[in-house]
């Protein structure tokens, strides 16, 4: 039997409805408009469509959007000065650095400068630190995205094997610290596989979750998957002008009890949650 289809384009629309009923009510409540400013560094056409997306999601939630577009040669002094312009302003609420930036810059030096209460994507050692403990102020965005996206589909996550492919600081680590806390949505056994991960095979067609995200197109084959698994697919790859995922969609939900697509799976949930996030700063400050 085919895989249920996790929707995340639907369920996202859910969670921007109610994110800008809530942005309306705190806005008559608090005279406050929750105001996102994004910087953009250099000219990466795949990082101005994502901050692009990210402003239209927050103009129709009734959010403010600024965008400050640097050039690529912009120093390292000068966008750390610019952090910490944003830092003392009071009109604004949540700072989302959009990554990669160019490579002379010290990218966690400058994640770093930012104020922990407008680190809408969690990206500061404060904020780090408290997922880690189980006390978070924010979720960083994508693995947010994902823990809603299992919630909702009510699957029993406690003493499940869940392995996730990557370790990195935006998805892979913090999603691994989701999955391992205590409550619904999470209580379980965490295998964190990367590119030196021995067996990785063997590891994954043991998995009954599977998160995917490596940034390797069709990584994930119908032949590693356990019949029954949820498979999270996280990876965006351009494949001749198509996206696709960091797994065999087509195969793997002959298998899978659920799979998520690309597009229209993790992607558009995690700019829902970059949402919630600007609106929890706006009340924290
Ligand atoms: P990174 O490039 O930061 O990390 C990739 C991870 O995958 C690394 O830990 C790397 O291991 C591991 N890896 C690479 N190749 C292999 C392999 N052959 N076997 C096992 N592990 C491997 O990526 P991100 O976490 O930032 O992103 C991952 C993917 O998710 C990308 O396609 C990205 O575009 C997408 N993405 C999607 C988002 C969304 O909203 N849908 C948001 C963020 C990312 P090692 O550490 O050893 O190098």
């Amino acid at each position: 039997m085919s895989a249920e289809i996790i929707d995340g384009k639907k369920l996202a629309i859910t969670f921007r409805e109610q994110v800008a009923q809530e942005v309306a009510q705190f806005k008559e409540q608090s005279q406050i408009v929750p105001h996102l400013t994004a910087i953009l560094v250099g000219e990466d056409p795949a990082s101005a469509v994502y901050v692009r997306n990210k402003q239209r999601a927050c103009e129709k939630a009734g959010i403010q959007s600024t965008l400050k577009r640097l050039p690529a040669e912009t120093t390292q002094d000068k966008l750390h000065k610019l952090v910490q312009e944003l830092n003392a302003d009071q009109s604004v609420h949540g700072i989302l650095v959009q990554l990669p930036l160019p490579k002379h810059i010290d990218e966690v030096a400058i994640l770093d400068v930012v104020n922990p209460l407008k680190d809408v994507d969690a990206f500061h050692p404060e904020n780090v630190g408290l997922i880690v403990q189980g006390r978070p102020r924010y979720l960083p965005c994508t693995p947010y995205g994902i823990q809603q996206m299992i919630l909702s589909t009510e699957m029993e996550t406690a003493g499940k094997h869940a392995v996730i492919l990557g370790r990195s600081e935006i998805v892979g680590k913090p999603m691994a610290m989701l999955l391992i806390q205590r409550g619904l949505g999470a209580d379980a056994t965490v295998t964190i596989c990367h590119s030196r991960t021995q067996n990785l095979k063997e590891i994954v067609q043991s998995a009954d979750i599977i998160i995917a995200a490596i940034g390797k197109p069709e990584f994930v084959t119908a032949d590693m998957v356990k019949p029954g698994a949820v498979v999270i697919d996280v990876g965006i790859n351009r494949v001749n002008e198509k996206l696709v995922g960091d797994v065999a969609f087509d195969s793997v939900k002959e298998i899978a009890s659920a799979i998520t697509p690309v597009p229209g799976g993790v992607g558009p949930m995690t700019i829902a949650m970059l949402l919630k996030n600007t609106l929890t700063a706006a009340r924290i400050l």
